[in-house]
């Protein structure tokens, strides 16, 4: 499955907001968590159209779609060097798919800053620079790697050589991979290869204060300054709350703790939300009466490969796809409405499947 890992300096509330995302599962039936490891846990993506299609198909069970997420500690400066656990963390980073950076935007005397003071700036720098380090010594050695033989007059190595000359130059200033620029085809041939870890897409979460949760603070306003060019999500979260909200027993009292603090949806399912959003995932439902049930997909892919998503035979054997919109399918009520309606679409190989699309898929065995 999709993985986001939770980097950031230590006592910033990684582990805080890590526990909120675990502990939320018991409370509400639409975010189960299941822990595989003590700091990688399951967690489902809120859906509303699964709950609203339950109450149409009456199916036996119910299957949301999920995204895994992984609190990376340990990050320190010097982690590049091997300082603390370094390297093995740096390690874990790279199986991630995107980054949550989350980053201390509250002041309280009773927890200590590894650097003495609140600067969210400051200490996404520090993160940052170890990352990139990292990704230069990856460079490095492929550069080292194709040199030679990039001598011997290869067109294709010496455009690679470049673009890895940009790149290296690139992150030597300071930058990270996922703001250069580079043509899709070239960063195909020449740097998905190297699994950059500063290439991953990443989200701020500014943890803050109870009273700065709705209008941030000084601190989440200097960081939004910094990352400005970054095109990123800045999220404001205060991880001592969402613990609050996870600790509640019943829906109607975290929505109205919600509520009291100005808040339509907790932090944990906004970050769920924008997670989702960062990897450019979609979701295509299924309704039958055995399971109604939400596929991840990437933006972009056609019906044959989203059939692929359920069983590889389904994308093998592909026939046709016969597709609803979700909106059409909660207005009649039921597919074969739908289809009297003339409200069922037949699709074939090249569909690009949409986010809601309701779809039954017809395949050879
Ligand atoms: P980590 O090292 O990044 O995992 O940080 P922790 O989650 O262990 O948090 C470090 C300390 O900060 C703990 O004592 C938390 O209780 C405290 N903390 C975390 N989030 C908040 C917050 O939003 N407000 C306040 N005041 N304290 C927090």
């Amino acid at each position: 499955g999709l993985q986001a890992g939770i980097v950031g300096l230590p006592n910033v509330g990684k582990s805080t907001l890590f526990n909120a995302l675990s502990n939320a599962k018991a409370q509400a039936a639409n975010f189960p968590f299941c822990t595989i490891e003590p700091n990688v846990g399951v967690i489902t993506v809120p859906d509303e159209r699964l709950i609203r299609l339950e109450e149409l198909v009456h199916p036996e069970r119910v299957v949301p779609t999920t995204v895994e997420i992984v609190d990376i500690a340990g990050l320190v400066k010097g982690a590049s060097k091997g300082e603390g656990l370094g390297n093995q963390f740096l390690g874990n980073i790279r199986n991630t798919d995107a980054i949550i950076h989350v980053l201390r935007c509250f002041e309280d005397d009773n927890v200590i800053h590894v650097d003495g003071s609140v600067n969210p700036v400051r200490d996404k720098e520090i993160i940052d620079t170890e990352l990139q380090l990292k990704d230069l010594e990856s460079v490095d050695r492929k550069i080292q790697r194709i040199e030679k033989q990039a001598k011997t007059g290869d067109r294709e190595l010496q455009r690679g050589l470049e673009i890895l000359q940009q790149l290296k130059g690139h992150l030597e200033r300071g930058l990270s991979a996922r703001s250069f620029e580079v043509s899709p085809e070239d960063r195909e041939k020449f740097v998905d290869d190297l699994f950059l870890l500063t290439i991953k897409p990443v989200i701020y979460v500014c943890n803050v204060d109870e009273a700065s949760v709705v209008t941030g603070n000084s601190h989440t306003k200097s960081l939004e300054a910094a990352v400005s060019s970054e095109a990123a999500e800045v999220l404001y979260i205060s991880a001592a709350i969402e613990s609050e909200i996870a600790a509640l027993d019943s829906f109607e009292d975290r929505k109205a703790f919600l509520g009291d603090l100005g808040l339509e949806e907790s932090g944990v399912a906004r970050l769920i939300h924008s997670t989702y959003r960062l990897l450019s995932l979609i979701t295509y439902l299924t309704a039958g009466v055995q399971e109604v049930r939400a596929w991840t997909i990437t933006r972009g892919m056609l019906a044959p490969q989203a059939a692929g998503v359920i069983h590889t035979d389904f994308e093998k054997g592909f026939i046709r796809a016969e597709v609803i919109s979700y909106d059409d399918y909660i207005r009649y009520g039921s597919e074969a409405a739908c289809r009297d309606a003339g409200r069922l679409h037949i699709e074939g190989r090249d569909y690009e499947v949409k986010d809601g699309d309701i779809m039954h898929f017809r395949f050879n065995v």
